[in-house]
């Protein structure tokens, strides 16, 4: 009950949710632009803030098969991408713990150029 907390990000460049503008994450914490997720190019980051959790399910990606929750904005509860729980390939194994955000689905404070 009672509101919902929103964190908000500091820096210069910051992905919010398309839909409600809230923060979900900060350019410094892209790891990689290489990502392709359900619409489109995806940005994974080390870190990422105003998103609940949906369940744990197995996934099998490009990169192989992967435990993953969704993450959706916990202002507006649309999809934004999803968190890698686990990875079961060695080489994967550094997506543990980060998360996808999809491009389609953030708005930039300031463009990247
Ligand atoms: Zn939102």
């Amino acid at each position: 009950m009672g509101r919902l907390f929103i964190e908000t990000l500091s820096g210069p460049r910051i992905f919010k949710c398309k839909f409600c503008k809230v923060d979900s994450a900060s350019y410094d914490d892209i790891v990689s632009k290489e990502f392709q997720g359900r619409f489109g190019r995806a940005y994974l980051f080390r870190n990422a803030v105003n998103i609940s959790l949906g369940p744990r399910e197995e996934r099998l990606l490009t990169s192989g098969l992967h435990i993953v929750n969704d993450i959706y904005c916990s202002s507006c509860q649309q999809i934004l991408g999803w968190k890698y729980e686990k990875a079961y390939e060695e080489s994967q194994k550094f997506k543990e713990g980060m998360f996808i955000l999809e491009k389609e689905r953030m708005s930039k404070e300031v463009d990247i150029v």
